[in-house]
C-alpha cells in the first residue's frame, strides 16, 4: 500500500483489461480502486466510505467482513484445499452443501450439479436440457427460448441465452437452438394495459413462439425470476403462473436463473417461490457463498435427475471446480448464516417493506417516471418529463450522470440505460436502509439541478 492511487492506476491500465469495459476510456480515465469493506460500506484508495447499494455484483448478501465464513474457508483451505468429484470420487463439503441445497431448495429439488459461476452454470443448463431430451428419444427438441434483455452469463452459452443484443454482436451470437422473446417490462412494452393484463399478454409470447417453431421442438424456457442486470425489471403477478401453464401444457422444461434472486433476495429462498413457479431446473451461484469465494450450480429437479439416474450413461460435462471443497464449505456457512439470523425472513417481513415505502417516497421525485421493487431490489427510472414518461435521448446518459452523483456521495447505485437500480445487502438494519433513501433522494437532486444546468430539461 506504499503506491499511490494514480501509480495504482497507471499500473492497471498498463495490465489489467477490464470485464464489460471500455479499455480505451478507462486509461484515460482511472478506476476507481476498493481496498476495504465492513459490513455494508466499502472503502476506496482515497479513503472514502462508499454504502455499497449493490452488494458487489448482487452477491455480498450478508454484507463483508463475517468471520463465520473467513473462518469455513480458512479451515477448509488447511484441511484439503482441492479436491475433484469426477471418476467417483468427492469430498465432505461437496456432500454437505448438496444435503443443504436439497434441504433448502424447493421439493422438486434433490439433486445439484457444481460449477464454478453462473455462467458455467448456464452452460450445464443447455447441457442438461438436451441430454435430457435425448434420453427421453425427443432429440428434435432442441431449441431452449429466452427473453430480450435477459441476463444469463457470459460465456458462449450464457451469452447466448442473454438477450442483450451488443453481447450477440461481439460473439456472432446467439449458438444454434436459441430463440428469443419481447421481455415482461411493463414500462416500456404495456401502457394502455393494467399490469396484470400485460403480465398475461407477455407470458402468451411465449406461447406463440412455441407455435412458430413447433411444439415438438421446443425443450425447455429459461428465465430469471426479476431481470437483474436488465434493470431490475419485476414481472406483474400474472406472468409467471401464465408461463408455468404454457410450458406444462407442452411439457417444455421451465428454467427458473436464480442466480440473483436465489438464497433470500426477493424475501424468499428462491424467486420461483416469490412469484409462484415450479421450475425444473434451477441455476445459482453468487448469493450462495455471499461471493466470498467463487461458486455456482443447477439444481436438478426429479423429473430430469431421475431419467439421467435411472437409464445411466455417462453424462460427458464437468469442470475441475465442479463442487471445489473450499466454496462449498463457504456455502455451507453462508447457508447456516442466513438460517440462523433469519435473514430471509427479515427481508420479507421487514427490509422488503421498508426499501419498497423509501421507493414510494422517491416516486413523486420530478426526475422518476417508474418505481419497482422486490424484497432487497428496487429501480427508479428516471424521465424527461414526468407526465408523459418521456425519456431522455440515449446519447445524455442520464444514468450515467445519476451514477457520478451517487459516487461522488459515497453510494453505489448502478446504472442501467436511465433506469438506476439497488440490490443492497440483506443484512441492513432499518437506520442503514434510511441512510440508502436518504442518500439516494440528494443524488436525484443534485442529477436534476445538474441535467437543469446542461439545459436538457
Ligand atoms: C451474474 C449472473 C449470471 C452469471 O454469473 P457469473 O458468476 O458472472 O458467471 C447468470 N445469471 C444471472 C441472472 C446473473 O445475474
Amino acid at each position: 500500500m506504499t503506491r499511490t492511487t494514480r501509480q495504482w492506476q497507471a499500473a492497471d491500465a498498463a495490465h489489467h483489461l477490464h470485464p464489460f469495459t471500455d479499455f480505451k476510456s478507462l486509461a484515460e480515465r482511472g478506476s476507481r480502486i476498493i481496498v476495504r469493506g465492513d459490513n455494508i460500506y466499502l472503502w476506496d484508495s482515497e479513503g472514502h466510505r462508499i454504502l455499497d447499494g449493490m452488494s458487489g455484483l448482487w452477491c455480498v448478501n450478508v454484507g463483508y467482513g463475517r468471520k463465520e465464513l473467513v473462518q469455513a474457508a480458512t479451515h477448509q483451505l488447511e484441511t484439503l484445499p482441492f479436491y475433484n468429484s469426477f471418476f467417483q470420487t468427492t469430498t465432505q463439503p461437496a456432500i454437505e452443501l448438496a444435503e443443504l441445497l436439497a434441504e433448502v431448495t424447493p421439493p422438486q429439488f434433490n439433486h445439484v450439479f457444481f460449477s464454478g459461476s453462473g455462467s458455467e452454470g448456464n452452460d450445464t443448463v443447455v447441457r442438461l436440457v438436451r441430454r435430457y431430451w435425448d434420453l427421453m428419444g425427443q432429440p428434435e427438441r432442441q431449441i431452449i427460448i429466452s427473453r430480450h434483455n435477459a441476463y444469463h452469463g457470459s460465456t458462449m452459452a450464457g451469452a447466448s441465452l442473454g438477450g442483450m443484443w451488443g453481447m450477440h454482436e461481439q460473439g456472432g451470437l446467439p449458438i444454434p437452438g436459441i430463440a428469443h422473446i419481447e421481455q415482461p417490462f411493463w414500462f416500456d412494452h404495456g401502457q394502455g394495459y393494467t399490469r396484470d393484463e400485460f403480465g398475461l399478454m407477455a407470458a402468451r409470447w411465449l406461447e406463440d413462439k412455441i407455435q412458430a417453431l413447433g411444439p415438438d421442438k421446443v425443450a425447455a424456457f429459461i428465465g430469471e425470476p426479476v431481470q437483474g442486470a436488465g434493470g431490475v425489471i419485476v414481472p406483474p403477478a400474472t406472468y409467471w403462473p401464465e408461463v408455468q401453464r404454457i410450458c406444462d401444457r407442452h411439457g417444455i422444461l421451465l428454467v427458473s436463473d436464480e442466480v440473483i434472486c436465489g438464497f433470500g433476495r426477493t424475501g424468499n429462498w428462491f424467486g420461483c417461490e416469490t412469484f409462484g413457479f415450479r421450475p425444473d431446473l434451477m441455476t445459482f451461484a453468487k448469493g450462495v457463498t455471499s461471493g466470498y469465494i467463487p461458486l455456482g450450480g443447477v439444481m436438478v429437479g426429479e423429473r430430469i435427475a431421475r431419467v439421467m439416474i435411472d437409464q445411466g450413461g455417462e453424462f460427458q460435462h464437468g469442470y475441475t471446480y465442479s463442487g471445489h471443497p473450499v466454496g462449498c464449505a463457504v456455502g455451507i456457512a453462508n447457508i447456516r448464516l442466513l438460517q440462523r439470523e433469519g435473514i430471509v425472513e427479515r427481508v420479507r417481513d421487514e427490509l422488503g417493506p421498508h426499501l419498497a415505502w423509501h421507493f414510494g417516497e422517491l416516486a413523486d421525485h420530478p426526475l422518476v417516471g417508474e418505481v419497482q421493487t422486490c424484497g432487497m431490489m428496487g429501480a427508479l427510472h428516471l424521465v424527461r418529463d414526468k407526465a408523459t414518461d418521456e425519456r431522455f435521448p440515449s446519447r445524455h446518459e442520464v444514468g450515467m450522470v445519476c451514477r457520478a452523483h451517487c459516487f461522488a456521495n459515497g453510494l453505489v447505485m448502478r446504472a442501467v440505460g436511465d433506469r438506476m437500480i439497488v440490490a443492497p445487502p440483506l443484512v441492513m438494519t432499518i437506520d442503514q436502509l434510511d441512510e440508502m433513501g436518504a442518500l439516494i433522494r440528494r443524488c436525484l437532486d443534485l442529477t436534476l439541478g445538474d441535467l437543469q444546468g446542461r439545459g436538457w430539461l
